[in-house]
C-alpha cells in the first residue's frame, strides 16, 4: 500500500452533508480532497479542493476521478458495485467494494450477521406475491416490508399489521418490482447505535453506545452516553460492533444500528438493525464531544494512520439535536446559546424532511 502523507488527496464519493464533514476533517490533516457526487449543488463541494460532477455510472468521469487521487472513501452507501469495484482497481477504496456490497444490500447483510451468530430481527426473501405469502405465514404480523436496496431514513419500507388488507400481489405493487425482504417487526425498548472505527493494522476503536430518537423515521437527536444503558448491554453493543468489522476485514467508520429489547428473564438482548458502512448521523457529536472526530477517525483509517483516543472529552454527556426542514430558522437563536455547537450544512432549501444541520451541546455539571 503507497504510504498516505500530508498533502495528498482523498477522493469521497457523495457530495452531501457527511462528504462535507469528512472534508474538514482531512483538511485538518493537510490533505486535499475531490468530491464526485451526481448534483452541481452538493454540501461537500463548497470544502473540496476539486469537484466532479458525473453519474455514479460514468465509467470516463469515474476513471478520471480514480486517477486524480490517492486513496478513495464514500460517504454514501447506494453506490452501484461496479462503481466500487472501478474504482479499487485504479486507487485504494477504503471501506472494501465487497463490504459495501455487504452492507448494502438487507438481505446479503442480515445473512451476514446472522452466520455471525448475532440476531437480528427474523427475515425472509420477497420477490413475488407467493413469496410474500410464505414469508407472512413464517413471521406473522406486525412485520415491516423493505426494498433490498437503496432504502435510508424509513424509505422503501412498509409496516404490515394483521388487521391491514394483505393482498400480497396489491403490497408488492406499491414497491414496482423492487427485490424486498419480510422482516419481523421487533418490539423495541429504544434504538441505540455504535460508531466505530477499524484501522488498516486491524485496531478497533469505538465510540461509547449512544441512543437515538427518530421522528418519522428520521434521526430528530443521539444522547451518549445511553441514558440508563447497563454496562453490559454497553459492552455486548460494542462487542458485535467489533465482531463485524472484523469480519467484513473492514477500514474506515462504520456503524451498528441496534435494537434494545427489554426481556424480564435477564438483561436486555441487543438486536441489530442495519449496519452503515460509513460515518454516521448518530456519530455527530463526536466533533466536540469525543478526542476524536468520527470524521478525522474516518480519514486517519483510510489512510492508514494510526485511530484516534474515542473517548469522550472529560466523560462528559453529549446530546445532540439534527435541524431538520425549518427547524433551521432557529440558527441565530443556537448561535446565542452559550455552549451550543451549530453545524450548517450550507443547503439552500429548508424543504421539510431535509437535514439542514445539527446541533450539540455538551451537558457540563453545573
Ligand atoms: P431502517 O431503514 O431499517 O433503519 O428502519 C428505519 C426505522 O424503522 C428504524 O430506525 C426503526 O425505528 C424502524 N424499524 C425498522 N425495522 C424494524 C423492525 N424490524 N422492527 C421494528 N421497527 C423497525
Amino acid at each position: 500500500m503507497t504510504r498516505i502523507v500530508p498533502g495528498a488527496t482523498l477522493g469521497i464519493i457523495g457530495g452531501g452533508q457527511l462528504g462535507r464533514m469528512i472534508a474538514l476533517a482531512a483538511a485538518n490533516y493537510g490533505l486535499k480532497v475531490h468530491v464526485f457526487a451526481p448534483d452541481a449543488d452538493s454540501p461537500a463541494f463548497d470544502v473540496a479542493a476539486a469537484t466532479t460532477v458525473a453519474a455514479y455510472a460514468d465509467a470516463d468521469a469515474l476513471t478520471r476521478f480514480a486517477n486524480s487521487v490517492d486513496v478513495v472513501t464514500y460517504e454514501f452507501e447506494n453506490i452501484p458495485r461496479e462503481t466500487a469495484d472501478r474504482l479499487a482497481a485504479l486507487a485504494p477504496l477504503h471501506p472494501s467494494a465487497s463490504a459495501l456490497a455487504t452492507t448494502q444490500d438487507r438481505l446479503a447483510e442480515k445473512t451476514f450477521i446472522n452466520e455471525l451468530g448475532i440476531p437480528t430481527a427474523p427475515v425472509r426473501s420477497v420477490d413475488t406475491a407467493a413469496d410474500l405469502e410464505r414469508a407472512l405465514a413464517e413471521i406473522g404480523c406486525p412485520a415491516v416490508l423493505k426494498t433490498r436496496r437503496f432504502g435510508y431514513d424509513g424509505k422503501g419500507q412498509r409496516m404490515l399489521r394483521s388487521g391491514d388488507t394483505t393482498d400480497p400481489a396489491a403490497i408488492l405493487a406499491e414497491f414496482a418490482g423492487a427485490p424486498c425482504i419480510l422482516e419481523g417487526f421487533v418490539a423495541f425498548e429504544r434504538e441505540v447505535s455504535v460508531v466505530a472505527a477499524r484501522g488498516a493494522d486491524g485496531m478497533f476503536a469505538a465510540y461509547d453506545p449512544c441512543a437515538n430518537t427518530h421522528r418519522d423515521h428520521i434521526l430528530a437527536m443521539t444522547q451518549v452516553p445511553a441514558p440508563g444503558i447497563a454496562p453490559a448491554t454497553a459492552a455486548s453493543a460494542i462487542d458485535i460492533a467489533r465482531r463485524i468489522a472484523e469480519a467484513l476485514d473492514y477500514v474506515g467508520v462504520l456503524a451498528v444500528e441496534l435494537f434494545l429489547v427489554a426481556d424480564p428473564a435477564g438483561p436486555e438482548r441487543v438486536v441489530v438493525n442495519e449496519i452503515a458502512p460509513r460515518v454516521h448521523n448518530s456519530g455527530h457529536w463526536t466533533i466536540e464531544g469525543a478526542l476524536t472526530s468520527q470524521f478525522a477517525q474516518h480519514v486517519r483509517a483510510v489512510c492508514g494512520w494510526p485511530l484516534g483516543d474515542p473517548s469522550r472529552v472529560g466523560g462528559v454527556a453529549v446530546e445532540m439535536h439534527n435541524l431538520i426542514g425549518d427547524e433551521v430558522l432557529a440558527w441565530e437563536a443556537i448561535l446565542a446559546e452559550p455552549g451550543a455547537h451549530l453545524h450548517l450544512y450550507g443547503k439552500g432549501e429548508a424543504r421539510s424532511g431535509r437535514k439542514m444541520g445539527h446541533v450539540t451541546r455538551l451537558l457540563l455539571p453545573p
